[in-house]
């Protein structure tokens, strides 16, 4: 079968200042799911995106999910957007997943530009904006390869089920109970081929790239209390047993200080390393001034560029995040916190999960707790958790997504797993048991949660194009 024809990437880059402007409109909308104030924009937002769709005649189903608590306010959950277009028995059917909702931002937080004013910059050609990136950017480059395909005259060679949702950055509540029921017999979901999720990043600024791999997440919160109030050091130092001191003993039995886990069991849980699993982190467009640079500092924990890679992408991780109830304000008081919490989570790659790492890290604490000797008291919550993902790299989905980077950027996409975790996409793979492929638009230096978070100009258009394009190899598979 042919390549994509040319009339379609034609028509993106015909209508470049179309896009921008749908996408200026579409950033207009605080969209914050967070803020309590800002629900009503979020619902806005899912109705411009509603519309859109409807324009290019996708049929949509709004699907309620129920309602939250926020900040002791009750609130209606913002509709999930479902939709179908298409529904030829001879086609795959591949589902589209996107998030319409942001993160906060204010001016003050230190942005060059109003963060809700999609702001142009001629020089770098960066589109600024919150949610540019991050998702609204990938979400409405499905929206343009579909009209450049409807204006073209092309069919679009596979049907599309989209599942756009608005509390992405606040936990996709209410959307994995939705995803489970549509994916059984008769629901909306069931029969789907494959998942295509555009909503992370490039490794870097310069190389496509198509991610294959989550970490999970275990995150623990240590509590050790003795004394029934606050005390003064002159009067209690030396006297009793201090929480604080127990706290700082048994968190630094975690992890040592290059990174290796401490807690038995847990690094043996890992899957076993290929030599092809290896090659691949070797070949990786990267080096360790890209980790530097985007950590802003010369810190990296070694100089071999697949070490730190892996150190990333395929090994745990334990952070220690803080402790509450320290005292914490700058000068020097002498207090003795009677009751503090640590707080650490340990990233988890295959084959952990929180079910096998929980029990060990739990036991080992309570070990190591014991032999302090302390009078003082050790609780242990788990605050939240997430299994990793991984999906095979060498599907169809990923093959048809290597041949549309390959036609749109003339290079071959880095192979990626993500540090971080879009528990989304372990929703979908489990709950409809088919291939899940993360297509990412954007750069890693995005700055998506961050301040001046921006999309380049050329990624948006380009992105478009390797969507469009995706579809278009992904019906040759
Ligand atoms: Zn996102």
């Amino acid at each position: 079968m042919s390549s994509i024809p040319a009339q379609i990437p034609a028509y993106i880059d015909a209508n470049a200042k179309a896009f921008v402007d749908r996408l200026a409109r579409a950033v207009a909308i605080p969209s914050i799911s967070g803020d309590v104030n800002n629900r009503k924009d979020v619902f806005a937002m899912a109705d411009f995106l509603e519309g859109e769709l409807v324009k290019l005649g996708v049929s949509v189903k709004r699907a309620k999910l129920g309602k939250q608590v926020l900040d002791g306010v009750e609130l209606e959950l913002p509709d999930a957007i479902l939709g179908t277009l298409g529904s030829d028995k001879a086609k795959k059917t591949i589902l589209l997943y996107g998030h319409f909702d942001v993160q906060p931002a204010l001016k003050s937080d230190g942005w060059d530009t109003e963060p809700f004013v999609l702001t142009e910059d001629p020089e770098t050609g960066r589109l600024i904006g919150r949610g540019s990136s991050d998702d609204k950017g990938p979400v409405l480059g499905w929206l343009n390869a579909i009209e450049a395909y409807q204006k073209s005259n092309v069919e679009i060679p596979v049907n599309i089920k989209f599942c756009f949702e608005g509390m992405e950055e606040s936990g996709s509540e209410g959307l994995d109970e939705l995803i489970e029921a549509e994916a059984k017999a008769g629901g909306y979901f069931h029969g789907v081929d494959a998942v295509c999720i555009s909503d992370n990043y490039w490794l870097n600024t310069r190389t496509p790239a198509l991610t294959y791999g989550l970490r999970g997440i275990s995150y623990y919160k240590i509590t050790i209390a003795g004394p029934a109030r606050d005390l003064h050091s002159g009067v209690f130092g030396r006297t009793v047993h201090e929480p604080m001191t127990d706290l700082i003993a048994l968190m630094s039995k975690l992890v040592t200080p290059s990174g290796d886990i401490l807690v038995p069991g847990v690094e043996d849980l890992v899957a076993p390393l290929t030599e092809q699993e290896k090659a691949r982190y070797v070949s990786l467009d990267y080096s360790v001034s890209d980790v530097e640079h985007s950590a802003g500092a010369k810190v990296a924990l070694s100089d071999d560029k697949a070490t730190v890679l892996m150190g990333r992408m395929r090994y745990p991780s334990l952070s220690l995040h803080g402790i509450e109830g320290a005292f914490s304000a700058p000068g020097a008081k002498t207090v003795i916190p009677a009751k503090v919490s640590g707080k650490f989570s340990i990233r988890l790659v295959p084959d952990q999960t929180p079910a096998t790492v929980d029990p060990l890290v739990i036991a080992y604490l309570k070990s190591e707790f014991a032999k302090l000797n302390t009078k003082n008291t050790l609780s242990i919550e788990n605050l939240h958790g997430g299994k990793p993902w991984v999906a095979d790299p060498d599907h169809w989905n990923y093959e048809a997504a290597k041949r549309a980077t390959k036609a749109v950027y003339g290079r071959a996409p880095d192979l990626t797993r993500e540090g971080g975790s879009i528990p989304v996409t372990l929703t979908f793979a489990e709950s409809l048991g088919v291939n899940v492929l993360l297509l990412p638009m954007g750069r890693g230096d995005d700055g998506a949660h961050s301040t001046n978070e921006k999309l380049d100009k050329s990624n948006f258009l380009q992105g478009s194009k390797l969507l469009g394009t995706y579809l278009w190899e992904v019906a040759k598979s």
